[in-house]
């Protein structure tokens, strides 16, 4: 009879062992994470679509009726769905949004720069810093994410960045952690870490529309292309000219570009979830550095120290264990800060580094 018990009891504890590894393992299907920024895409134009005065203003879109017809329309809901239909067609039926103050969902910078380096410097970091008070700030002295992950065996060669802003290897600091980042058609540090692709050939196609940032149509087919062929577990992909276009007033530009990137993230999903090495174990995490100012006069075109509300900002996640929550409402004011953590929690791990970082966002897994 005892030995019965005892074997009960094994069995028991095996079986309890077996559901509670069951319920781990299912709570981290994330082998790879992918995240993309879009430089200062405002969460109003997320939210609600084209902008009514600005898409009126003759100094702000070239050609009103043309622009009107591609993206008006009476409600926000509509108008949101013409401007970045895989956003509110996908990504709001399959994953989470978060920052749409019209329902009081919130995201917030903590750094009250309101600029890129800054803001990026949040992103990778988990972390503030006063310090870091310019765009041409060198070296990022503070860990971040990179430096974190490349310190474990499992993401040897399976880090990398693709951005459009010769900044980025400074922030991300590859001299420090050797990650390859691929700016501006070339990718930093020069030497082992890179796979020696250059996007050297494809420059010269391409008309210098914008002398100091690369066209995010490159920036977006290289990162596909480096993506498919080399597989890596967490991968950077950083637009830039929402940004660019926003500073030079070009509404209708702006409203394109946003349109643009929409789509690049549609193909971007159905390209991880046609791949076997992707498919169902990867999430998206699409965000970015900054917002801006609201509409009207000029006060949109600018984001900074002095800009009222530029540090207001947004997230969207979709994956294998994000819950099909939608746009969110009310709940917690997140942060930029917490996007580190989070991005290793959905790799089951937990991110430490030597100085503060913010917590993960648990809404965004299950
Ligand atoms: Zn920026």
């Amino acid at each position: 009879m005892a030995a019965l018990i005892l074997f009960m009891k094994k069995t028991l504890v095996l079986l309890l062992l077996l559901v509670c590894t069951a319920a781990f393992a299912q709570k981290h299907k994330t082998e790879n994470v992918i995240l993309v920024t879009f430089d200062g895409y405002r969460w109003q134009d997320l939210f609600t679509g084209a902008d009514k005065t600005l898409i009126n203003d003759i100094k702000q879109v070239k050609d009103s009726a043309k622009t009107k017809g591609q993206y008006w329309a009476e409600t926000p809901q509509e108008r949101r769905t013409r401007l970045m239909p895989f956003f509110w067609g996908t990504i709001a039926k399959q994953g989470i949004l978060i920052g749409n103050r019209h329902l009081e969902s919130k995201m917030s910078l903590t750094n009250l720069y309101k600029f890129s380096f800054p803001g990026y410097n949040e992103i990778f970091t988990g972390h503030k810093d006063i310090r870091i008070n310019s765009n041409d700030y060198g070296d990022n002295p503070n860990k971040n994410i990179f430096d974190f992950l490349a310190s474990l065996k499992e993401f040897e060669h399976k880090l990398v960045a693709i951005a459009n802003w010769d900044a980025f290897p400074k922030i991300i600091n590859a001299h420090r952690n050797l990650v390859p980042v691929y700016v501006n058609f070339k990718c930093s540090p020069n030497g082992a870490s890179c796979n020696g692709e250059t996007y050297d050939s494809w420059q010269t196609n391409i008309p210098a529309a914008n002398h100091w940032a690369m066209v995010d149509t490159i920036t977006y087919h290289f990162a596909k292309e480096y993506i498919h062929r080399n597989h890596p577990r967490f991968a950077f992909i950083g637009f830039d000219e929402t940004d660019h276009y926003a500073h030079e007033g070009q509404y209708d530009a702006y409203l394109a570009t946003a349109n643009m990137l929409d789509n690049y993230m549609n193909d971007l999903w159905n390209m991880i979830q046609s791949d076997p090495q992707y498919k169902d174990k990867t999430t998206l995490i699409i965000t970015c550095d900054h917002g801006r100012g609201h509409a009207g006069k000029k006060y949109w075109h600018h984001h900074g120290p002095l800009v009222r509300d530029a540090h207001q900002v947004w997230m969207a996640v979709m994956g294998p264990d994000t819950p099909a929550k939608g746009e969110l409402s009310k709940g917690k004011h997140y942060h930029t800060n917490q996007i580190a953590s989070t991005i290793a929690k959905f790799f089951g791990l937990e991110y430490r580094t030597d100085h503060s970082v913010g917590k993960a966002i648990d809404v965004v897994m299950q």
